[in-house]
């Protein structure tokens, strides 16, 4: 979360951590970090976050998650556990690359991000990914296995980490949608 932070205010932007519910009042944007998306759900739960994320995804303020963050916005989530938000419509495995490959590190073409030959250095930690993604989901990379980033409207999805390399354009593509400019 730390990490999130600091690239939000490296873009120029200002980043609150938002630890109960009522933080979520007036902010313009959201990124739902990693983590493990099991002990997650059961913050989201013992805090009371469940309704007040759905309506503020129903509100049309941006969403990001990232790697557990993306499982718990998912409608379909193959693995221990099953939906949390429900948000968007895809299907999402856990752990989808295997225990052998705990993390690894990969060049990412990125639609929407891309510069020419400078391809994003994409960070997966027991990654998830998207096998499914409904009619209104715009794929934005993939892997051999699987989607690994999209966007269905207000929502953003990634299964890989882009607070750990340094490499703001993610964040900034984030805080364009925020700002309304894409
Ligand atoms: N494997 C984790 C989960 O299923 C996600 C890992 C991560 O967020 N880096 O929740």
């Amino acid at each position: 979360m730390r990490e999130h932070l600091e690239m939000i205010e490296r873009c120029g932007a200002r980043g609150v951590a938002v630890k109960r519910p009522s933080g979520l009042d007036g902010i313009n944007g959201l990124i739902i970090p990693g983590g493990e998306s099991t002990t997650i759900g059961k913050l989201i739960d013992l805090y009371g976050f469940e309704p007040e994320l759905k309506k503020l995804g129903a509100s049309g303020v941006p969403i990001y998650g990232t790697c557990a963050g993306l499982i718990l916005l998912a409608e379909r989530v193959v693995g221990r556990h099953g939906p949390v938000l429900g948000l968007t419509d895809v299907t999402v495995e856990r752990n989808a690359f295997g225990r052998q490959v705990d993390s690894f590190e990969v060049d990412l073409p990125v639609a929407g991000i891309d510069e020419p030959g400078r391809p994003f250095r994409a960070v997966f930690i027991r990654a998830p990914v998207i096998e499914e993604t409904g009619a209104e989901v715009e794929v934005m990379a993939s892997l051999e296995r699987g989607v690994v980033m999209a966007r269905q409207g207000h929502y953003l999805m990634g299964a890989f980490h882009p607070e750990l390399t340094g490499d703001e354009r993610i964040h900034r593509y984030f805080l364009e949608m925020v700002r309304g400019k894409r």
